[in-house]
């Protein structure tokens, strides 16, 4: 204690994070808009990551239709904004409930939300780019059944 210490921020690493998980906004925004399957679960590193959401159709002409719908977004150009809210409002927002906000500790009374304008709004604590076109390009790589019903899917950055 009371020693001082310096940090520094590796910014090729971060920036790459950033834009791996606002790509991975994107692909739940677009799954979720057009195929109603939920996010459970998901993990990143620099570059690349995936996500298991419940979508018991999942076929290889899908994972190209959604890589496609992907980069249309990235395309858009849309903006992306955060907010802290308090823990009512947060709370009246139907769209947040899907990522599992109820979970949130009684205590916590403000609600930090990330959303891409138009496509996705998350209860979120992450580092993003402030605009979808600094994602670039999304691929996605393979995709794996982890049950009947929850589908893993791996994306990269171009
Ligand atoms: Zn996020």
């Amino acid at each position: 204690m009371g020693s001082a210490v310096q940090g520094a921020i590796d910014w090729d690493r971060r920036y790459k994070l950033m834009r791996t998980h606002t790509a991975m906004h994107i692909l739940c925004g677009v799954v979720w808009r057009d195929y109603g399957a939920q996010v459970t679960g998901g993990n990143m590193d620099p570059g690349e990551g995936r996500m298991d959401f419940e979508f018991a159709n999942l076929s290889r002409e899908l994972i190209t239709e959604i890589e496609a719908k992907c980069n249309a977004e990235v395309a858009a150009a849309r903006a992306i904004r955060t907010q802290i809210l308090p823990r009512a409002e947060a709370f009246a927002i139907p769209d947040l409930i899907r990522t599992k906000i109820n979970l949130l500790p009684e205590g916590i009374q403000e609600v930090r939300t990330v959303e891409i304008v138009g496509l996705d709004l998350q209860a979120d604590g992450g580092t993003h780019v402030a605009n979808t076109r600094e994602v670039g390009g999304i691929r996605v790589v393979d995709y794996k059944s982890k049950g009947a019903i929850n589908k893993r899917i791996y994306i990269r950055l171009d």
